[in-house]
């Protein structure tokens, strides 16, 4: 194993308190502690509840003297049902805080029990939609402690979870502003096992965050600071951790993108996310690889809008050839190394729905940050692109 990692260990406080470092799952007990936690829920997926990983972290909790159990009949979609049978296990643990560990689907899913636990109102009342999320007891919120296991979705330091509401066959996005985990352990020796796909698709997601976040044409400076440092983060490790998963250095650096590229986007997302989104609810296609491949098609979509910003990121990456067309070979180049592939057509999505694509695009929320407002057309248009494979302005 590679390890100059050492180094990068770190305490932030920014925007939550996160420990930075290998190994540092062991602080687990001492951050329910910190928390006042003494029964923590332990929320993860199936397929990890089976690894050493988990069982470890059960074992470090109750040689501490914490009553924890552990729920994770969780789907990889989660569902509202999903949360209600969490909801169910917290109650009858008597449990005072969640412990989520795992990909996005754990964390979403541990937030919002979290958020839930206390509530008299159900789930979708809290649908991110106007102020809904007032309705919320905010002194009923219990705290979270996130542990991600992938370097992509940075839900660990999100204010947001997305569930499926399985009755109108609909992901909703619920948000309450509390549900920002308390705690968030990033530690890279959870991620060296990840195959190199998974690991260059959900690495493509983070900086599609930052990338998204900083073509937002919304007015918020530090948003856009984050998401240059991020895509800086990215250019250099993601080959790293793909080539070698065990490179402990790469994968620490790739997990701080990864919660930059969430923070960041609290400016907003844009086109690539609301094809992507679209996508995923019609197709079952991966988040992050839908987002791999759609970036060139959005980015040339968007190239009149963004292109004085695109110049300034090529010199922050210090790419060969700077500007509009630099970044995008480097874009390219950085998809070719990773092995995405270059259309929609080879992950077999062909152009039948582009009508429905184009309008549930349109109206996903992620559509609201895209740097051009695209009509249903023009994104089923940019859809169409995909599907070909050709970049068109
Ligand atoms: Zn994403």
């Amino acid at each position: 194993m590679t390890n100059h990692s050492a180094d990068l260990n770190a305490d932030w406080h920014y925007p939550t308190s996160i420990r930075n470092g290998a190994g540092r799952i062991k602080e687990l007990p001492d951050a329910c502690k910190s928390l006042s936690i003494q029964a923590p829920l332990l929320v993860t997926d199936p397929g990890l509840a089976a690894l050493p990983m988990i069982k470890q972290a059960l074992k470090h909790c109750r040689d501490s003297g914490l009553h924890c159990n552990l729920f994770c009949n969780i789907q990889g979609d989660p569902t509202g049902q999903n949360v209600e049978d969490g909801i169910t296990a917290y109650k009858a643990g008597n449990h005072d805080g969640v412990i989520a560990i795992g990909g996005g689907s754990s964390l979403d899913t541990g937030k919002a029990i979290a958020l839930m636990a206390g509530q008299t109102r159900p789930l979708w009342d809290f649908e991110d939609i106007g102020d809904n999320w007032t309705r919320a007891d905010p002194a009923a919120i219990v705290p979270t402690i996130a542990i991600p296991t992938t370097a992509g979705t940075g839900s660990e330091v999100g204010r947001a979870s997305v569930i499926t509401d399985e009755a109108n066959l609909v992901k909703r996005i619920i948000f309450h502003p509390n549900m920002l985990p308390s705690i968030v352990i990033l530690d890279a020796e959870l991620t060296v096992d990840l195959p190199p796909q998974i690991t260059a698709a959900t690495g493509m997601d983070a900086l599609s965050h930052c990338l998204e976040a900083y073509c937002a044409p919304s007015y918020h400076p530090m948003a856009d600071g984050i998401a240059l440092e991020g895509m800086r983060l990215v250019k250099e490790n993601l080959p790293l951790a793909y080539v070698n998963g065990q490179d402990l250095e790469a994968r620490s650096q790739m997990l701080v993108a990864s919660s930059m590229g969430a923070t960041a986007f609290q400016k907003g997302l844009g086109g690539m996310h609301a094809i992507a989104h679209t996508l995923g609810a019609l197709y079952g296609a991966h988040h992050g690889l839908l987002n791999a491949i759609l970036m060139p098609y959005v980015l040339k979509a968007n190239q009149a809008a963004i292109e004085p910003r695109i110049e300034r990121l090529s010199r922050y990456l210090d790419l060969p050839t700077r500007g509009f067309d630099g970044f995008m070979d480097w874009v390219l180049e950085m998809r070719n190394t990773l092995g995405i592939p270059h259309s929609l057509a080879d992950i077999a999505i062909d152009d039948r729905q582009a009508v429905r694509v184009g309008k549930m695009a349109a109206a996903d929320p992620s559509a609201g940050g895209n740097p051009i407002v695209f009509s249903a057309e023009r994104y089923s248009e940019v859809f169409r692109d995909a599907v070909k494979g050709e970049i068109n302005q």
